[in-house]
């Protein structure tokens, strides 16, 4: 990326060639040396490390063997959102961070950017992979199109549920289609990802908010069983003066415009101060500077050391010159119409880890003078929303209760999954939750527990993860060692 010395107006080809992707995709015959490097490792300790337990070596196996096709259809099997997994899973902290090549100190498979190649074949071919179940007499409603309600919806349509998603934006998607960093995943790439679902017959209604077009109570009444995949609600609030000032924004809202390429409703500006230190600042702060601000700060009121970024995306902020400002709390924004500054005071923490008390130092204030401010201080859990309807019961942090087996609610006839159970994770995990209430929906309804042999594989990788056949002897000494241990 082109570093700028000024604000000038960033030409529209410049900052598209800024949101170009991160990881560009393999070409076949770079495919195939990676796929050839695999080991194929028995009891692959990468497929364990992946939430959704793809057959990560029997996939690349098939790609080795010059079969996309195949290799597509076993990810997909196992995690309908395996497209855009394969550009937004934190891989270096999952199946890549687990590969045994780290045990020779040697670079790992490229799991995510194969899986690509896989998924790319068939989604830009329009290949269809899977087909409807025959049809089921009771009906299911989803409330929410992002990731664990779109994969709810792929396996209950395999399992022939008539399955109706209501979603309160225009797009399906969630935030795979408004919120994940634009060089990570396009919309567009979100959108074709969301045709899998449509493809199975689930029926689509957007611009449809339950709770406020259409009761719970009303939808209850009208499906047999009902899965709320309504993830989280808006960035929370600072709470500080200022907040109500031009200038001022949510990171949520800043990525949205930039996902829908409202780029010039957005002046790049001098300097963009981005407050908080989680994965979502790092994604706020690296497409302020992909948008041209010459300045770009991210500002965190504890240490480096209780950031939670992944270090992959703390490097990436980095490599796009990115400044951290740290141990240093907003006290106020300043300005006369529109944002010109945060007040900062400095702190410091006593103990250890995020829980360390913060200590303000008093007299120590500073000012940093800016003409945007982005809050990323992550996003408020749907409480209130859901304390209003009193069907589901909430744990003390404000997430759907559910039973962790089965993600059934206090309500039984309520299912929940993704943002909305686990307070806020990663794409791959809404995934796994679609499969697992999924299958405890169809348990519910009164259908076979023992699943039909089409059905076998994936309900498979609900829990216990599926054994490929050992293809060497001794291939894999990270297992042995696993071995060893677990016999002393
Ligand atoms: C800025 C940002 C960047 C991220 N980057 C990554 C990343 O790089 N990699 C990664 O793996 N994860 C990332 N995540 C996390 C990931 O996006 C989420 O974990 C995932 O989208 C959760 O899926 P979900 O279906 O539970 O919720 P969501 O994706 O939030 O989907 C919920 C859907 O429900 C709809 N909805 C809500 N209430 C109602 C209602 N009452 N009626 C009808 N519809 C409703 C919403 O409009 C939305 O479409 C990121 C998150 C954020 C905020
Ligand atoms: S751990 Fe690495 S080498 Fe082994 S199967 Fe997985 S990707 Fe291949």
């Amino acid at each position: 990326m082109r570093q700028r010395q000024e604000s000038d107006p960033v030409p529209l080809k410049e900052i598209e060639a800024n949101f170009e992707d991160i990881h560009p995709p393999l070409k076949p015959e770079q495919a195939a040396i990676e796929a050839n490097r695999c080991l194929y490792c028995y009891d692959a300790p990468c497929m364990t490390a992946c939430p959704t337990h793809i057959e990560v070596p029997r996939f690349i196996k098939q790609i080795a063997a010059k079969n996309p096709k195949g290799a597509a259809k076993i990810i997909l099997e196992a995690n309908p959102m395996g497209h855009s997994c394969a550009r937004v899973c934190p891989v270096e902290a999952l199946c890549e961070g687990a590969c045994v090549y780290h045990d020779w100190h040697q670079k790992p498979i490229e799991i995510a950017r194969l899986q690509r190649a896989a998924t790319d074949f068939v989604y830009s071919r329009g290949a269809r992979l899977f087909e409807a179940g025959v049809k089921q007499s009771k009906k299911v409603a989803v409330i929410g199109a992002g990731p664990a309600g779109l994969s709810t919806a792929f396996y209950l349509r395999r399992l022939g549920y008539p399955v109706t998603i209501f979603e309160k934006r225009p797009l399906a998607g969630g935030l795979n289609t408004y919120g994940i960093a634009e060089y990570k995943m396009t919309q567009a790439t979100a959108l074709q990802e969301t045709q899998l679902v449509a493809e199975l017959g689930a029926e689509f209604k957007f611009g449809v908010e339950i709770g406020k077009d259409i009761s719970w109570e009303k939808l209850e009444k009208e499906y047999d069983a009902v899965f709320v995949g309504i993830g989280l609600g808006r960035t929370q609030a600072l709470n500080i003066p200022g907040e109500e000032l031009s200038g001022v924004s949510d990171a949520l809202s800043f990525i949205e415009q930039i996902k829908t390429r409202k780029f010039d409703a957005i002046t790049p500006g001098r300097v963009t101060v981005v407050i908080g230190a989680g994965n979502t600042a790092i994604d706020a702060v690296t497409q302020a500077k992909r948008l041209g601000t010459p300045k770009v700060i991210l500002a965190y009121r504890r240490s480096r050391n209780e950031m939670s970024a992944y270090d992959y995306e703390y490097e990436l902020a980095k490599k796009d010159a990115v400044e951290f400002l740290w141990n240093a709390a907003p006290k106020k924004i300043v300005g006369k119409g529109k944002a010109e500054g945060i007040e900062f005071v400095r702190t410091k923490t006593e103990g250890v880890g995020r829980k360390a008390e913060l200590k303000i130092i008093p007299g120590s204030e500073f000012i940093v003078p800016c003409d945007r401010v982005i809050k990323a201080v992550g996003q408020m859990k749907q409480r209130s929303v859901l304390e209003r309807v009193r069907i589901l019961e909430l744990d003390a942090t404000g997430r759907i209760a559910v039973n962790s087996k089965t993600l059934q609610s206090s309500n039984p006839k309520y299912f929940a999954g993704g943002d909305a159970i686990n307070g806020g994770k990663e794409v791959v995990n809404a995934a796994q939750d679609g499969k697992r209430a999924a299958w405890a929906i169809h348990c519910y309804l009164g259908g076979d527990p023992q699943p039909a042999p089409e059905h076998a594989y994936w309900v498979s990788t609900i829990d216990v993860r599926r054994m490929a056949p050992p293809l060497r002897e001794k291939q894999n000494p990270k297992h042995e060692q696993k071995k060893e241990l677990s016999s002393v």
